[in-house]
């Protein structure tokens, strides 16, 4: 991509909306834009992590056998009104009235969805398990939308929903999702710590919240530091064998938040104690038969009984973690992407643009670049240098080689990491390097 026909509203000074460095930086960059309060628009440059965010996801359900399908956001009331949720829901909830009167709603969420789907379609034991997967919006009218895209009203979410003949069985398709859990946030460079939440009604063990580390995170997080020397990436995985040990591996570690982390009880000297912060990005919840029984998704058992299916829901917000990678990596001059989540891998200035010889170095390492399929944001903006290198590192992408006439005379050009020193190779070095 060229830079001068890439639309990327970039912004110098810092807003005076943004209270939290992800917001500054996604608004400087022009990522997205605040539409209303707490709605936002994705521009280019913003699209293209959340694109990638949402990939990852969307690999990490596939290799756990989830299957992916798209819900509406507009739900009838009705459905609502038979899980009993209608009422109970609250003000977090946008109602709408269609021309016929009929009560609609933007899905907070879509478990009523996704069971009246089941209940009308799956009838025998056989036909189980089953866990369904969606990435798309949700509209919760919060009453303090902030942070930018962290707390928004609307957000990108990717939600499962696992379907069970029984106990022991639910347990393994919720097993299957904190295992995918820890990669997909791993493969983001992210930390993640599962945290035993509150499984509501139901009790249990089977409820985490998914926190990931960040200096600047909402809740103070408390744990065993192992956590952070353990890559969920160097596990071999195989999504058809037993996960428990696995499981009871990461669970047996300790982290609390501070609404539940107690001083004297903690099993952790306070010598090894870590203690940081963190944004929650996911949370998955076994929810036995709540929603089953009340619309009547049942099942025969094969032995002569129908019985209301077993059911749990994960979700992962999609939307939330482009701000929470940024609140994981970034810098006084800007974001530090990961690799994987980048917009773009490269980014290519060049430092005297109209200058012939500079300008034929420049093509031919953007035209091989492209030909490798290494995306690369190409400065060839009449700018000054200064310009162009403050606005690469502000936009964080993760190589930066720049090309000026002493390089090109000598036959070399400037390559490093965002935030390291560049160091002066020739062209096919640093091709080698990037492709
Ligand atoms: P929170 O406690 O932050 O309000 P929640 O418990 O309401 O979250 P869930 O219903 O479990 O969240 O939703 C799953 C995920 O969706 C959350 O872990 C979070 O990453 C994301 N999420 C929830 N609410 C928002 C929001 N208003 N804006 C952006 N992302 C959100
Ligand atoms: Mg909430």
């Amino acid at each position: 991509m060229r830079r001068s026909k890439f639309f990327m509203p970039t912004m110098k000074e810092n807003p005076a909306e943004a209270q939290i460095p992800s917001h500054c930086l996604m608004l400087r960059a022009g990522m997205v834009r605040q539409t209303a309060a707490g709605i936002y628009s994705w521009l280019p440059l913003g699209y293209r992590v959340l694109k990638k965010i949402e990939q990852i996801v969307r690999e990490e359900m596939d290799a756990t056998g989830a299957q992916e399908i798209l819900m509406p956001t507009i739900q009838p009331a009705e459905l609502w009104r038979e899980s009993g949720r209608y009422d109970d829901y609250g003000k977090e909830m946008l109602r709408i009235t269609d021309r016929h009167e009929r009560g609609l709603l933007y899905g907070p969420t879509h478990e009523e969805i996704v069971t009246d789907i089941f209940r009308n379609s799956v009838k025998s034991y056989r036909d189980l398990p089953q866990n369904l997967y969606q990435i798309h919006w949700k509209f919760r009218d919060e009453v303090r939308p902030r942070f930018g895209v962290m707390r928004g009203r609307e957000f990108f979410m990717k939600d499962n929903y696992s379907f069970d003949i029984d106990k022991d069985s639910a347990r393994r398709s919720y097993n299957k999702m904190f295992v995918s859990y820890l990669r997909c946030f791993a493969r983001m460079g992210l930390t993640p710590i599962p945290m035993q939440a509150d499984s509501g009604a139901i009790g249990g063990d089977m409820s985490h919240e998914f926190i990931v580390l960040a200096d600047t995170g909402e809740s103070a997080v408390y744990c065993d530091p192992t956590w952070l020397y353990t890559d969920p990436l160097s596990l071999e995985i195989d999504f058809d064998d037993d996960l428990q040990p696995i499981v009871d591996r990461w669970t047996e570690l300790y982290a609390a938040t501070d609404d539940k982390y107690d001083a004297d009880n903690c099993p952790i000297d306070e010598s090894r104690l870590y203690t940081g912060r963190g944004i929650e990005v996911g949370h998955i919840f076994y929810f036995g038969t709540k929603y089953s029984t009340a619309m009547g998704a049942t099942v025969s058992d094969g032995q002569g009984r129908d019985v209301a299916v077993e059911m749990g829901s994960y979700g992962i917000g999609v939307s939330r973690l482009a701000g929470a990678i940024i609140e994981a990596s970034h810098d006084d001059n800007g974001i530090v992407w990961p690799e994987s989540v980048a917009p773009f891998k490269v980014g290519l200035i060049n430092l005297r643009s109209g200058d012939g010889p500079c300008d034929a170095v420049c093509e031919n390492i953007y035209a091989s670049l492209n030909n490798a399929g290494v995306e690369t944001l190409y400065d060839e903006r009449d700018e000054r240098a200064g310009v162009k290198f403050a606005e690469m590192d502000l936009i964080g992408l993760p190589w930066q080689v720049a090309v000026g006439p002493r390089g090109v005379k000598a036959g070399t050009v400037e390559i490093g990491r965002r935030g390291a020193a560049r160091e002066e190779v020739s062209s096919e070095s640093a091709l080698a390097r990037l492709a």
